[in-house]
């Protein structure tokens, strides 16, 4: 029986440990925490209960949230109701989920950290702290602070979003979220059951302005957050150069979720992202038993990543300046979209879909560019059914005025 030891207990390492042993490997998991609370919203929205419908569950300890208030900088907020909850977990419940699943699996787990990594003949041979073990693959699935800088993704500062933030008492029913057009990244606050998840992420901001940001707004909403338990840590958002010599395999080594940069780098959604690259490493090595060598294994998870979600990524990350920053003179994209949905049913429905996961960046374009079209046709509809009302009126009336609604759409 050929055995794999994976590096790393979160979403990826879990997902691919349990896949891996239900096909028949002998597979150790070992993570220096096991389940804990990783500093994450624990956002999972519906692509992902889609792929893994044991997320939606009704019995696992989890919030479907289907309300989202949006706010661009100054801008009056704006309520989208959500077709498609997003489900909050806290991250130890999550991780202590998956866990559970490669346990039943037959995946055998270890508390405790790994040192180091080296070649052993055909093999690995690992160094835990107080114990060492070999096997005939590795998977890396450390995170975005993966120690073993040789494996996994090559980043730096500037592929990584810095996220900060504070677990607070509040009870709340919606979740949050707030632009800024000097930050490449967002402020969110997602409910957990008792408490709230309220941090902010993002790129080309210091983390002082990033964390005075987040705590004016805590304080403009009467939301104490002195004394809470603050958080800080990494979301990696390569940048679009970077998908091209993103190093996810190598000789018998593949790498997973974060360790291998697999992150929206738009709205830095990783969870969703983590476990699928978890099945689809367990694939490669379940391929690898009928070929001969490694390169084939590191060439075909390297094809099953893109052909399943990387070119998503990869646009992702075309277009994350220009959506947060704006930089074409007419606004950042959630300041227009906000202010279209207030008149535009189908901007309001694409606005719901993004918020929810449901919507794709390939099919954003053409979605944007009909619901506007379509905006632009029912603009002109009213104008000319309004100018045809006035000439009607002119004759009794000498000061005609634009009804509220269509001057705000020519506006
Ligand atoms: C503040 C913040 C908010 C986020 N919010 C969301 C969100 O709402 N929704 C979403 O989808 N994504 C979110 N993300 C991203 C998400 O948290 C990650 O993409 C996801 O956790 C990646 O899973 P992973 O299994 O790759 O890594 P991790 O969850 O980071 O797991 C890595 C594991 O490896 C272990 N480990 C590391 N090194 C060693 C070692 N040497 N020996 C033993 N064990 C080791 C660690 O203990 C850890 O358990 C957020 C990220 C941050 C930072």
């Amino acid at each position: 029986m050929r055995s794999v030891a994976v590096i790393g207990g979160g979403p990826a390492g879990a997902m691919v440990a349990e896949c891996l042993s239900r096909q028949g490997f002998q597979v150790r998991l070992l993570d220096e925490k096991l389940a804990w609370e990783k500093p994450c919203g624990g956002g999972v929205t519906q692509k992902a209960y889609l792929q893994f419908p044991f997320l939606s569950d009704l019995s696992k300890p989890h919030a479907a949230i289907a309300r989202c208030q949006l706010r661009a900088d100054e801008a009056k907020p704006y309520q989208v109701s959500l077709q498609h909850p997003v489900l909050i977990y806290s991250r130890k419940e999550l991780n202590q989920l998956l866990l559970d699943r490669a346990t039943s699996a037959g995946v055998h787990l270890e508390q405790t950290r790994v040192t180091s990594v080296e070649r052993s003949g055909a093999g690995w041979r690992l160094q835990c702290k107080k114990s060492s073990l070999e096997a005939d693959y590795l998977i890396l699935a450390t995170g975005a602070r993966n120690p073993f800088r040789r494996l996994g993704t090559e980043w730096d500062s500037s592929n990584a979003m810095l996220a900060i933030g504070y677990y607070l008492p509040v009870a709340s029913s919606q979740i949050d979220l707030q632009f800024f057009s000097w930050l490449q990244g967002y402020l969110w606050l997602f409910p957990r059951g008792d408490h709230i998840s309220a941090g902010i992420c993002g790129k080309g901001a210091s983390h002082g302005q990033m964390r005075a940001a987040l705590e004016r707004y805590l304080d403009d909403r009467g939301i104490a957050w002195e004394g809470a338990a603050f958080f800080a840590h990494l979301i990696p958002a390569l940048e679009t150069r970077h998908w091209q010599q993103n190093r996810v395999a190598g000789d018998g080594w593949l790498a997973v979720g974060d360790a291998a940069g697999l992150v929206d780098p738009l709205t830095g959604e990783g969870i969703y992202y983590a476990m699928r690259s978890g099945e689809l490493a367990a694939q490669a090595v379940v391929g690898s038993r009928t070929r001969s060598d490694d390169a084939s294994l590191e060439a075909h998870y390297t094809k099953l990543l893109r052909d399943d979600f990387v070119e998503e990524l990869e646009l992702a990350a075309k277009l994350a300046r220009v959506f947060y920053l704006g930089e074409t003179g007419l606004g950042t994209v959630p300041q227009r979209m906000i202010q279209f949905a207030r008149h535009n049913s189908r901007i309001r429905q694409l606005l719901q879909d993004l918020v929810s996961g449901a919507q794709n960046y390939s099919g954003l374009r053409s979605r944007v560019s009909e619901s506007l079209h379509a905006r632009v046709l029912s603009t002109i509809l009213k104008y000319l059914r309004g100018s045809y009302a006035r000439l009607e009126s002119a004759a009794n009336d000498d000061h005609p005025q634009l009804p509220p609604d269509e001057a705000a759409e020519l506006r």
